[in-house]
């Protein structure tokens, strides 16, 4: 059987060492079986383990393989669309629930990271960084509409501000959230990797599921084995696959492409983030990034719908890297890659169950570092009887792409075109 490796990439590079782990071979038994070892699958898994199921996971690669192992390692809080868009759609009951979880994922990687002592270079301090005035008055109401939901840890900031944190002439202002932050999102994964094993959870890494045999004792496949199960959470996200048909028609795998450059120096990193806070700007195509432990600079931008890998992502990503410091022209990429999120129609992500026990939550549309945390809280909430907030995301209306499986690709290229379009006039 193939042993897929990780990407090469700046976090493969300077992963924390974990041992071996084997396929699955012949048949195992157990409560859960959770079908991927990205965030989402992890912390449901934890969040299980903790509260006594006994839990296998099914890794098609490795722990991380995924978006998990390969992200800007942004801890950005909410959802992928605002919480009034939310509200207008399902209503204020429904929308003060999604709203009162909006910072609760954060929170979460931080207790895992002080409970397991996971080593992965968790700094505090996120920035939306506002080109326009236009984007600025955004920030300004998307601050008054989460302090609603009790978030009031956020600061906005003038031009003179900003630019004591993000060494960037480009912006008119921006917010501050310190409940954001970043982290080395590999070793991350790989830590609660290992706070799973050490709560008794099995990973099997190079074993994906190939079929999933439904009904009251559900059964998982791999290419040399299965795993019987109660319950089963699907957890493949832009990964799966056609693994669940039911899922793939409303959701839709878009690449992304990060570039890390060689290590800056002190003097130099500092300069361009003297705080070491994590910045996303406020377009609809956003630009991202931050230094690494090692003062590196780790800038991602741009989507490629229907995830085809680029031939050469420097020579899209450095460009734009270039327009925010230009003083980085003599400094070399030593790391370029890509990876794989999963948009849904209403960028909020899609959860739900299939019959009576197979679970799922996927497509939170490329904020995921948070909310996958808290989908394995919420999951695991369900799987116990307690329903509530998994219903609050259950209940969210979901659409097919137009177009199909064939067209949507080229669709959600023009929507972004156009969005893209107006973020480069600046309305
Ligand atoms: C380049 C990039 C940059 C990003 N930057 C940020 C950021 O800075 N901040 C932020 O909030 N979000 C960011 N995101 C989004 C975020 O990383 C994802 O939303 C999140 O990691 C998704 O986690 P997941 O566990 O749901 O999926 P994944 O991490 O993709 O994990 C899915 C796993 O399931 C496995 N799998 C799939 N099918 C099967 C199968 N049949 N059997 C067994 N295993 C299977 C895969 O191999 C994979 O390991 C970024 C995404 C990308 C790609």
């Amino acid at each position: 059987m193939a042993n897929t490796p990780y990407p090469e990439s700046y976090y493969a590079a300077s992963a924390n060492a974990v041992p071996p782990r084997p396929a699955l071979q012949g048949e195992v038994e157990t409560d859960v079986c959770v079908i991927g070892a990205g965030y989402t699958g992890l912390s449901s898994a934890l969040f299980l383990l903790e509260n006594g199921f006994r839990v296998v996971v099914l890794e098609a690669a490795k722990v991380g393989f995924g978006a998990s192992g390969r992200n800007g390692g942004q801890i950005v809080n909410s959802y992928s669309r605002d919480i009034d868009v939310i509200e207008r759609s399902v209503g204020p009951k429904q929308a003060q629930l999604l709203g009162e979880m909006a910072f609760e994922g954060g929170r979460i990687i931080r207790e895992r990271v002080a409970k397991y002592n996971i080593q992965c270079d968790l700094k505090d301090g996120g920035v939306f960084a506002a080109i326009t005035a236009k984007q600025m008055g955004h920030l300004e109401s998307q601050k008054r509409l989460w302090e609603r939901f009790g978030h009031t840890q956020l600061e906005l900031m003038d031009q003179p501000r900003i630019r004591e944190v993000v060494g960037c002439d480009q912006y008119v202002g921006g917010m501050l959230d310190m409940s954001g932050g970043h982290i080395h999102p590999l070793n991350l994964a790989l830590g609660e990797a290992a706070a799973v094993e050490s709560l008794g959870g099995t990973i099997y890494e190079q074993s994906p599921a190939v079929r999933i045999e439904r009904g009251a004792n559900p059964v998982v496949h791999t290419p040399q084995g299965k795993v019987r199960a109660k319950f089963i959470i699907v957890a493949g996200n832009a990964y799966l696959g056609n693994l669940v048909p039911e899922l793939a028609a409303k959701s839709m795998p878009c690449g992304t492409q990060v570039i890390t450059t060689e290590p800056l120096g002190d003097a130099l990193a500092n300069s361009l983030l003297p705080r070491d806070y994590c910045v996303e700007d406020c377009n609809y195509l956003l630009d991202y990034y931050r230094l690494t432990g090692d003062k590196r600079l780790i800038f991602g931008g741009g989507v490629v719908y229907g995830a085809r890998d680029p031939a050469n992502i420097e020579a899209i990503i450095r460009p734009k890297m270039l327009k925010a410091f230009p003083q980085l022209k003599d400094v070399k990429i030593d790391y370029a890659w890509t990876g794989n999120f999963l948009l849904t129609l209403s960028r909020l992500p899609q959860v739900g169950r299939l019959g009576d026990n197979i679970y799922y939550s996927q497509g939170c549309s490329g904020h995921g570092v948070t909310y996958t945390h808290l989908a394995g809280k919420v999951l695991a909430e369900a799987l116990r009887g307690q329903a509530e907030r998994f219903d609050a995301f259950a209940d969210l209306p979901h659409y097919p792409f137009p177009g199909g499986q064939l067209l949507r690709t080229p669709f959600a290229a023009l929507g972004a075109w156009y969005y893209g379009l107006r973020d480069k006039l600046g309305f």
